[in-house]
């Protein structure tokens, strides 16, 4: 199928109530018609997302987001102005043609622009705000390709691998409209200071203002991940015992790697732009390698560093009970 009759399906499917998954730069959405609840609700089913865990609309253009907000600071146009289209997802008041089903309740809803030109013909070719979180089984390691997109769904559009590979960085505004993120992602909070012209905060939980859908696992492969400050700390009996396989930031991160039964570097030129763009498919491959367990250390904390090791933080947590249960 030619590109262009693809998306022209796809944009009918998503208006038509179906669900598709498409393309971001960020990673694989799952969408569907953020006006229409029921279209919403097979999302949540899909992708077996507990109904407190709010979604992203995604938009084609600024206009079109303002459009879905009320009471919009003069810092959200201001920053929509510097990252948008761009992996920036901004919190505002919610009009009330968004369902309350999209945001879980809240009476914000979470707007982004995206950069990719596969989803920008989407969402003007379907004329509808889409509602698209991750396209994986909730709590797992989301797609950054079109073939990782295994939850159910009507159409899966290819756009090729994900450059940014990490989720949008989460942004809401107090009452003052000052910025606070509520998510590290992929527009760098020094970038986003940068803009604001000061510090901003980064939500921990239990503030005030806060983002429903932090919960402490998260991203996490199928393989049992450890993340450790420094590889040293896992005896070699251990790594060969225990089948580990280690995954390191850089080459020279590699000083200790005795006995790890097989070794994955996130950028062999030791930069976070690159190492973001490919976690996500390296936890993959870790997976596919079946190993006892996974050791991953932490990339340097900054820039998109600070997503990948907010990442690796989740994914190294153990399971717990249902979380939708608690
Ligand atoms: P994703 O699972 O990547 O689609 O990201 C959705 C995340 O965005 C949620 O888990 C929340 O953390 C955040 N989010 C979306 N909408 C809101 C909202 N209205 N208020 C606060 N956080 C939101
Ligand atoms: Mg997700």
């Amino acid at each position: 199928m030619t590109l262009p009759m693809n998306l022209h399906s796809a944009a009918d499917l998503l208006r038509t109530g179906g669900l598709v998954a498409m393309p971001t730069e960020t990673v694989y959405g799952l969408g569907a018609n953020a006006l229409d609840a029921d279209a919403v609700a097979k999302v949540f089913a899909s992708k077996q997302r507990p109904s407190f865990d709010p979604l992203i609309v995604h938009v084609p253009d600024p206009e079109a987001a303002w459009a879905l907000a009320q009471d919009v600071p003069p810092l959200a146009r201001q920053l929509a102005q510097a990252f948008w289209p761009g992996p920036l997802t901004l919190v505002l008041k919610k009009t009330a043609v968004i369902p309350g089903i999209v945001s879980s309740g809240l009476d914000t809803v979470g707007l982004r622009v995206p950069d990719h030109p596969v989803a920008l013909e989407l969402l003007r070719r379907a004329g509808v705000p889409v509602a698209a979180p991750s396209a994986n089984p909730f709590g797992g390691v989301s797609p950054t390709r079109a073939s990782h997109v295994t939850v159910p769904c009507d159409a899966v559009v290819d756009g090729g691998p994900c450059r940014t590979g990490v989720e949008s960085t989460v942004v809401g505004f107090d009452e003052q409209g000052q910025a606070v993120v509520l998510r590290l992602g992929g527009t760098a909070l020094e970038a986003i200071e940068e803009v604001v012209g000061a510090a901003v905060q980064v939500a921990k939980p239990g503030a005030k203002l806060t983002s429903p859908g932090m919960l402490e696992r998260h991203y996490a492969p199928r393989t049992p991940l450890r993340l450790v400050g420094d590889t040293r700390s896992v005896p070699v009996a251990q790594r060969r015992d225990q089948r580990l396989g280690v995954l390191v930031f850089n080459p020279a991160t590699f000083v200790d790697d005795a006995g790890f039964v097989q070794q994955w570097v996130l950028s062999e030129r030791g930069d976070v732009v690159d190492a973001a763009a490919r976690l996500f498919d390296t936890l993959r491959r870790a997976d596919d390698a079946h190993l006892g367990g996974l050791v991953a250390t932490p990339v340097p904390d900054e820039g998109l560093g600070r997503a990948i090791n907010d990442r690796l933080r989740r994914a190294a947590v153990a399971p717990g009970p249902d979380p939708a249960g608690q």
